[in-house]
């Protein structure tokens, strides 16, 4: 192969000119094209300049326009739309829990228009959406108070600021757990400024154990939810219930945080309504989690506390958008109008293993079909998001063998829209429980161009 020089490049302006380049001034401004393409020619100057080998195929015409589309792509390239064939349901990863279409319509057409959002539209003066979440959410749960902000961090962290700061919350030492995306409850609270007084041991903690903490600089309880881990053994953890009890004999406050927060029964599971009848003062939840709807943390509980966090300024920088409060308004509104079966995450949460086998029944057979060699498998999914990490939830699936899988799965990944699934050993597994309805065509086509591709 002669070594390419530097007068081999064609020239911008017979670029400019060229079928294909001139293909690219339909899709994207003329501006960012011309400046693409300089980019372009301006890498292949320098692999010249180095020495490098350089192809003559790379300095054809189509080949720049490739090269340059693919530079384009960044105008395009937002959030990817992903199946998600891993078996977990809440990949934070991936999202967590994908919206109900009527939740993401709503989200939609809040953000493509004006609305209501802080607007009495009976007395034409200022009012607050908040107060339909918050009536949609006491019905949900019986709380008496609610108030939505971004995450479920915010919300922790808002509680702490706001009623223990510069002061003690006593925790249990089998519960500073660590959430993924480097969530640690003990930074949240030395953050918030409430002292940590850390009680009992990693596996044993007793109510004398928070009996002995409490003092005058006490301002709450709290109870965290362990979320991603569970312990077994010799352990033992203090009921909600007596919690409560102790803490309204000592004039301080109970807050249990769920993480999770499931609206209704799954797995062992406390439901939110179980809690907050249990005694706690103020319950904290992701929107996003066990509920399925957006990112959100929810804080439930009784109205006065509930009051001061809405005065607080702080929660001014962690108020919802209003296509949050759409999407979740939405969603409890499912939960109250159809049930939770409307929810897609819970819906993939409690799928049956008998649908899920005729689900992947239908993918080999559509796999097959393409000339894709794939077996059934019995699988195991996971709710994921730290949520019922002792809960495996059965699962059927595809397999697809072959020689070089991590090509595979890497093809699969970065294809329109991106697969995601799992290589266990010398397989490449796809999991249905996660791939929303009406995506399975396109999850047969994804693998089959995948797979020719990669063969
Ligand atoms: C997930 C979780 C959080 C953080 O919630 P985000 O909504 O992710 O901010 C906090 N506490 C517990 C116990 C959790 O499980």
């Amino acid at each position: 192969m002669a070594d390419l020089r530097m007068r081999d490049l064609p020239a911008l302006h017979r670029l400019l000119a060229a079928a294909d380049v001139e293909e690219l001034f339909g899709r994207y401004p003329r501006t960012r094209v011309r400046e693409a393409l300089r980019e372009v020619l301006a890498d292949l100057r320098r692999r010249i300049e180095r020495g490098d080998q350089v192809p003559a195929s790379a300095i054809a015409p189509a080949a720049i326009a490739e090269e340059t589309r693919r530079r384009l792509d960044y105008l395009e390239d937002g959030l990817r739309r992903v199946i998600n064939a891993t078996g977990v349901v809440l990949h934070t990863n991936l999202g967590r829990a994908p919206l109900a279409p009527s939740a993401a319509r709503a989200a939609a057409a809040a953000g493509g228009g004006y609305s209501d959002l802080e607007f009495d539209r009976e007395s034409g003066r200022r009012g607050s959406r908040q107060d339909h979440l918050e009536s949609l959410l006491g019905r949900l749960t019986g709380a008496p108070a609610a108030l939505v902000v971004n995450n479920n961090a915010a919300a922790v962290f808002l509680v702490l600021r706001t009623f223990a700061a510069g002061r003690e919350t006593v925790i249990s030492r089998g519960e500073l757990v660590e959430i993924g995306g480097s969530f640690r409850i003990p930074d949240v609270m030395r953050e918030s400024g409430s002292l940590l007084r850390e009680v009992g041991t990693t596996n044993r903690t007793h109510l004398r154990d928070y009996e002995q903490a409490i003092g005058a600089d006490t301002a709450a309880l709290l109870r965290v939810h362990p979320s991603n881990f569970r312990q077994i053994g010799f352990t033992a953890r203090v009921e909600g219930e007596e919690l409560a009890a102790l803490a309204q004999r000592s004039g301080v406050l109970f807050l249990e945080d769920l993480g999770s927060g499931a609206l209704v029964p799954l797995g062992d599971e406390p439901t939110v309504a179980a809690v907050l009848a249990s005694g706690a003062d103020l319950v904290t939840m992701s929107g996003d989690k066990l509920l399925g709807g957006p990112q959100a943390g929810i804080v439930l509980g009784r109205g006065e506390l509930v009051a001061q966090l809405r005065r607080a300024p702080l929660y001014r920088a962690m108020r919802p958008d209003k296509m949050t409060i759409a999407a979740l308004a939405e969603t409890l509104r499912l939960y109250l109008m159809e049930g939770p079966a409307a929810v897609p995450a819970l819906r993939m949460l409690r799928a049956t293993e008998d649908e899920l086998k005729a689900a992947a029944r239908s993918l080999r057979r559509k796999l097959r079909r393409a000339g894709v060699p794939c077996e059934l498998v019995a699988l195991e999914g996971r709710a994921g998001g730290g949520s019922l990490p002792e809960t495996t939830l059965p699962s059927w699936g595809v397999a697809l063998g072959g020689e070089d899988l991590e090509g595979l799965h890497q093809r699969l990944r970065i294809g329109h829209p991106s697969v995601v699934g799992r290589i266990e050993g010398e397989r490449l597994l796809l999991d249905v429980r996660t791939v929303l309805p009406g995506e399975d065509d396109e999850l047969a086509k994804a693998v089959a161009r995948a797979y020719a591709l990669n063969a």
